[in-house]
């Protein structure tokens, strides 16, 4: 195991960060409830340096495995876009 003795301001530490264990700095869970579902997110920052945001979405299906299937492809569908709009030209492949 290596020492990390610097975090970023926003790295949680402790048992939050894994950057002594080579992995990545890693910010508490941020959570967002807005009227469409839940949006809990976390800064990471790389052992390369990169910073990224993971987003875990949760949102309600309606019943039904067949509408419920339906809801999460539309979802996944545009959330594909707006990354494509809002981050794809800034991030190289
Ligand atoms: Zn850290």
């Amino acid at each position: 195991m290596r020492r990390v003795d610097t975090h970023p301001a926003w790295c949680g530490g402790g048992h939050v960060c894994s950057a002594d264990r080579r992995g990545s700095h890693r910010s508490h869970p941020h959570t967002v409830d807005t009227e469409h579902g839940r949006i809990v997110l976390t800064r990471i920052r790389s052992q390369g340096g990169r910073d990224q945001v993971e987003l875990r979405a949760v949102v309600e299906l309606p019943m039904g495995d067949v509408d419920a299937q339906v809801v999460t492809r539309r979802v996944v569908a545009d959330l594909c876009l707006s990354l494509g709009r809002h981050v794809g030209a800034a991030v190289p492949a």
